[in-house]
């Protein structure tokens, strides 16, 4: 059975989502203010979760 990210809203297959742990709260906070709606629970698949914890990663100088 697939599954849609609510995210993206692409289809995929259940075992790709990600359920974003409680110790990635900021990325679920990240998401959140993009995406008001959206519910923990329901996950995310692995490129809205790579997306966004690209968004919150800090700029440094390399
Ligand atoms: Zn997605």
């Amino acid at each position: 059975m697939d599954y849609e990210c609510p995210i993206c809203g692409k289809l995929l297959p259940h075992e790709l989502i990600r359920i974003i742990s409680h110790g990635e709260a900021h990325i679920t906070e990240e998401i959140k203010k993009k995406h008001p709606e959206w519910v923990e629970s329901n996950g995310v698949c692995r490129k809205c979760y790579e997306y966004y914890r690209e968004q919150i990663r800090p700029k440094d100088k390399k």
